[in-house]
């Protein structure tokens, strides 16, 4: 069986052996290559900033493997015809976890005042508890529901809203309405999509309490960049913690750099990680060769 690894240059040290290591412990036997005729490959190991975008002469592959959790650059190519899956991989949950409990802790205790104290300023007042600061997450995925289980285990009451009806959590306009209108802080972990893109304008910005706050890690075109910086200049959004943008990397001269109530990190909140991913590649395709549904299946009418 062959296997092609479609992705930046710096990524083949990385999988060159963790891959050919987890599929021999799934008991699979493939040879992991850079470069192959297309009419011999059986699965696509896929990064976005690979420059494949033709799949057509792929004719025998069975499966595209996502190695990122966002698929919105790949899921409308028409020539991608084969199964796509996208990247659950409890390594990148974890780096999520972490982002989004400390961004979180950074806010609620009110970190800053103390990091940058110029003037020496003795200020007695105590941050609340977690347990009287209501977090809400946008998107109860993989990455959501990972996050929300954590900030519960401190103590946050967290609100989750996602697309579909779930026990315990909102969905809908209505629901989205309630969910941001108790939001202290607010997480977003939602794919991009034609449905979420543009979701947090203007109108839902004010729907959040006065002094907000907002992470977001999940993609940039999820928020109104102009809204985001109206809301932020009128003080009615206190902070805005952001990994993603609609352009990255984020042009020198964007207002967000500079902005005094803007925290930017550059896509880093989760990345995938090779040890931990390499062993879900191995499962899909031992499924695959199983004729076993795929693990992570993209939805393309969905887009996500
Ligand atoms: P996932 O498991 O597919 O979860 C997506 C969640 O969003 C689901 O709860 C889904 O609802 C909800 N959703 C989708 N469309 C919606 C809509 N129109 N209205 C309301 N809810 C909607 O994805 P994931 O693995 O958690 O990843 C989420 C996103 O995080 C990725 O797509 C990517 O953009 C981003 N990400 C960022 C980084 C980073 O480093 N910054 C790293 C990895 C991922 P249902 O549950 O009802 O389907």
């Amino acid at each position: 069986m062959t296997l092609i690894l479609f992705a930046a240059p710096a990524l083949w040290p990385e999988y060159r052996d963790t891959l050919p290591a987890a599929l021999t412990e799934a008991g699979i036997e493939a040879t992991l290559v850079t470069e192959a005729d297309p009419s011999q490959v059986d699965y696509i190991v896929y990064a976005p900033a690979s420059p494949l975008q033709d799949f057509t002469p792929y004719s025998r592959t069975k499966a595209v493997l996502n190695l990122w959790a966002g698929v919105e650059k790949i899921v409308g190519n028409p020539t991608l015809t084969q199964p796509l899956c996208r990247m659950v991989d409890p390594g990148l949950t974890e780096g999520m976890v972490e982002w989004v409990t400390g961004h979180t802790l950074r806010h609620h205790l009110g970190m800053d005042r103390h990091i940058v104290n110029p003037g020496h300023i003795w200020d007695p007042t105590c941050p609340p508890l977690a347990r009287e600061r209501p977090v809400t997450i946008l998107g109860m995925g993989a990455l959501g529901s990972a996050c929300a289980e954590a900030l519960r285990a401190l103590n946050f009451p967290v609100t989750g809203w996602s697309r579909t009806e779930k026990p315990g959590q909102l969905h809908g306009d209505h629901g989205l309405r309630r969910a941001l209108s108790t939001a202290q802080i607010l997480v977003t972990l939602l794919p991009k999509t034609p449905e979420t893109e543009n979701l947090l304008n203007a109108d839902r910005l004010d729907l959040l309490p006065q002094g907000a706050v907002i992470l977001n890690p999940g993609r940039g075109a999820l928020i109104d960049d102009d809204a985001l910086l109206a809301a932020l200049d009128r003080g009615h959004i206190g902070h805005a913690t952001l990994d993603v943008f609609r352009v990255e990397p984020l042009p020198r001269d964007h207002p967000f750099w500079t902005h005094p109530k803007v925290t930017v990190t550059p896509h880093i909140a989760a990345d995938t990680r090779a040890i931990t991913a390499a062993r879900v590649i191995a499962e899909n395709i031992r499924r695959g060769e199983a004729g076993e549904p795929f693990l992570h299946q993209v939805d393309r009418a969905r887009g996500y």
